[in-house]
């Protein structure tokens, strides 16, 4: 599955190649990073057909926020699913996710097993 990860932190690649190393090498995950909301948008403009399976979005970003960004997915490529990751686990983030679209909502710091959990999951829809 094609997984889009969106994060203005650059860390973030390096953890995510980490932790999803075994999945990547036996072709289960394959990722794209994009850092900004704009970048990611862009990305997915050049996919044809659309590949992505899944969009892993922080939150808080500068320019276009993760909200933006979901709100902005979910017009243009519906059948996206979109998952939002942010360390601002509140409810009123969580309802705010939500409310946009979002299919999901995963914490910071990333539980990396859970989150494997998820995509399984939503692979098989
Ligand atoms: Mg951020």
């Amino acid at each position: 599955m094609k997984v889009l990860i969106v994060d203005d932190e650059v860390d973030v690649k390096d953890l995510f190649l980490q932790q999803f190393r075994k999945e990547i090498k036996t072709g289960v995950i394959s990722t794209v990073f994009a850092h900004s909301g704009a970048e990611a948008l862009e990305i997915l403009a050049q996919q044809e057909p659309l590949d992505f399976i899944l969009i892993l979005s922080d939150i808080n970003m500068p320019g276009m926020t993760g909200f933006d960004l979901l709100k902005e997915v979910k017009e243009r490529f519906p059948s996206l699913k979109v998952l939002m990751v942010s360390a601002y686990g509140d409810a009123a983030n969580i309802e705010k996710a939500k409310s946009i679209g979002a299919d999901g909502f995963v914490p910071k710091p990333v539980d990396f097993e859970l989150l494997k959990e998820s995509l399984i999951n939503i692979s098989q829809l």
